[in-house]
């Protein structure tokens, strides 16, 4: 687990890109800028790690790209202590990105394989509490809900009435939808019942899948 000046180098540069690219929300900038994405690669594409690219992780998964990490979580707009539910741990990558803004993380995986991996793999990289669940992120976690924000990481086919439920009044949920693209969906809950909804834009995500051993 090395992070070398170069890979630091690297981290700043790729920074500098997502500025040009329009994220503009400096504590984002500086999550992206401190936290090692080549560690939570396969060592045979760390050479990649810092380029704007989404990567395999086995399973047939993807670490997302790097702008679209970064854009999802300036949606999210995030504060300390909030409690804030991720479905797709997949690499751990964007949990990182969240630990590092100081929420109280909990996060869904559906494979297995990757759910082990990085349930070994993220406590030991950052010193932070979270709460790593294997299981259908459809579903959501009641258990633990409200929660003051949601971000799904895998394309959504729809958007899942539970997630919705689960979203704290004044919350909101981050969700792209679609099936061979998804349109990147911001929702914000006024009341009860009322549900506030934006679109921005087509972004590309390997597709959100039932529950699976
Ligand atoms: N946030 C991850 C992105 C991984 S890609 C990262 O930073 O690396 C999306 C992840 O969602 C994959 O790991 C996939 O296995 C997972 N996934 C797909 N369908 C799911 C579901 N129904 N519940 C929970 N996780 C799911």
């Amino acid at each position: 687990m090395i992070d070398t000046l170069k890979h630091q180098g690297l981290r700043n540069q790729l920074v500098e890109l997502l500025k040009k690219k329009g994220i503009k929300n400096e504590q984002v900038l500086e999550a992206i800028r401190a936290i090692p994405r080549h560690l939570f690669m396969d060592s045979s594409f760390e050479d990649h790690a810092y380029q704007d690219k989404a990567f395999p992780i086995g399973e047939g998964q993807t670490i997302s790209q790097p702008y679209t990490v970064a854009f999802q979580t300036e949606l999210l707009q995030v504060a300390p202590y909030q409690k804030v539910l991720e479905i797709g741990t997949g690499s751990g990558y964007q949990a990182s990105i969240l630990l590092y803004l100081g929420v109280q993380l909990y996060t869904i995986e559906r494979q297995q394989k990757l759910f082990k991996q990085t349930q070994q793999f993220l406590p030991k990289l950052l010193n932070r509490p979270v709460q790593m669940y294997f299981g259908d992120g459809y579903k959501g976690l009641p258990q633990q809900a409200p929660f003051h924000r949601i971000l799904v990481t895998a394309g959504a086919p729809y958007v899942p009435t539970d997630l919705l439920s689960q979203l704290a009044i004044g919350g909101r949920m981050v969700i792209p939808v679609g099936n061979d693209t998804q349109i990147m969906t911001l929702y914000e809950r006024v009341s009860d019942k009322e549900f506030h909804k934006t679109e921005y834009g087509d972004f590309q995500f390997v597709p959100m899948l039932p529950e699976r051993n």
